[in-house]
């Protein structure tokens, strides 16, 4: 068992431990002085670990009730959050009771908004089951729903009492979703951590997977220890997401995963980047390589333009111009403001 603490403005840990979601009532005793929890999971991750975490929870003396929502990106909006409250208040859940979002990063990053809105905000817990969300968007605090106009543009920060990561969950997903998570681990090493990047060049992934994640939350969370609101250093971690949400919002949220979007979006934005002398040389080749050794796609056929204006709707966007997240060489990274209208430019070849 391994423990991370997390130093936000309210402090919590992040367990890693094979197994966990057995017991993860005892842990969540520790924090939670709660009579009633709302498990919050999909139609995917339910039937599997629905009832672990169910009776662990029972066992150490909650009330629990379950909501599950239809599994995928397509049911990240506010429609299924209000169907939530619902479920949260016919169940007398109050201010000092508790969710815990069990599955990947929808469930997580919704139960964490109901869980930031509801009642003005009441606890939660994070049990993230996939590798996407284990290593990115279970820690940091971060929650919201998609709307029309792009992902995640409603939401708050609202940080989790504590995290469980239990890596055993990944034996039970598709290898799809593995090569998704990978997208986020690969991003790490590009802007962090040189080593990692090597490391993934040279071991199998899931040989290694817990010293992995463990590696890459350690990342996330000094980053987002240092800068909870993005005010400066967090954006680092959009790399390859600007294009990456901007292929995403193209192919409507269907046809590519996240993890996918975001690797195209890191060969791409890295390929710019080194054509216009800013990063070393050689730098896209690898990263491309890497994407390719996890099954990951680096290019795409949608047209530079189009791709630059979904962008230019991004969140990220200031005015006129838009941050970008961009290498000096593997391991290092720098933001880089540029005026919208060149994006096109910058990323045409
Ligand atoms: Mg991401």
């Amino acid at each position: 068992m391994r423990t991370l603490k997390v130093e936000t403005g309210r402090p919590y840990d992040i367990i890693i431990k094979n197994g966990i979601i057995d017991n993860c009532g005892e842990f969540i005793k520790k924090v939670s002085k709660a009579m009633r929890v709302a498990v919050i999971s999909d139609t995917n991750v339910f039937p599997i670990y629905g009832d672990k975490v169910v009776n662990s929870l029972t066992n150490s003396g909650y009330q629990v009730y379950s909501f599950t929502f239809e599994a995928g990106e397509k049911s990240k909006n506010l429609t299924t959050i209000s169907k939530m409250y619902d479920f949260l208040a016919e169940n007398h859940i109050t201010r000092t009771d508790l969710i815990v979002a069990l599955g990947g990063g929808v469930t997580g990053d919704m139960a964490g908004f109901a869980a930031a809105s509801y009642l003005r905000g009441i606890d939660f817990v994070q049990i993230p089951t996939s590798l996407l969300a284990q290593v990115d968007s279970s820690v940091g605090g971060k929650t919201g729903v998609d709307i029309g106009a792009g992902k995640n543009l409603v939401g708050a920060f609202w940080q989790p009492v504590l995290v469980l990561i239990d890596s055993n969950t990944l034996d039970t997903l598709p290898p799809y979703y593995f090569e998704d998570g990978m997208a986020e681990v690969i991003k790490y090493g590009c802007i962090k951590d040189k080593s990692l990047f090597d490391k993934l060049e040279k071991v199998n992934a899931a040989d290694c997977i817990d010293d992995i994640i463990y590696n890459c939350v350690a990342i996330k969370r000094d980053v987002v220890s240092r800068d909870e609101r993005e005010k400066g250093e967090r954006a680092l971690l959009n790399f390859g997401h600007t294009l990456g949400h901007a292929l995403e919002k193209i192919n409507n949220f269907t046809s590519l995963s996240h993890g996918q979007a975001v690797a195209i979006g890191m060969c791409m934005i890295t390929k710019a980047s080194e054509k216009a002398g800013l990063t070393e040389k050689g730098s896209a080749k690898r990263i491309e390589n890497l994407c390719k050794k996890y099954n990951l796609p680096t290019y795409s056929e949608i047209s530079k333009t189009e791709i630059a204006r979904a962008a230019s709707s991004d969140k990220k966007t200031n005015g006129s111009s838009i941050k970008l997240a961009l290498l000096k060489e593997i391991g290092e990274s720098y933001l880089e403001k540029i005026e919208i209208s060149k994006l096109e430019d910058f990323i045409s070849e």
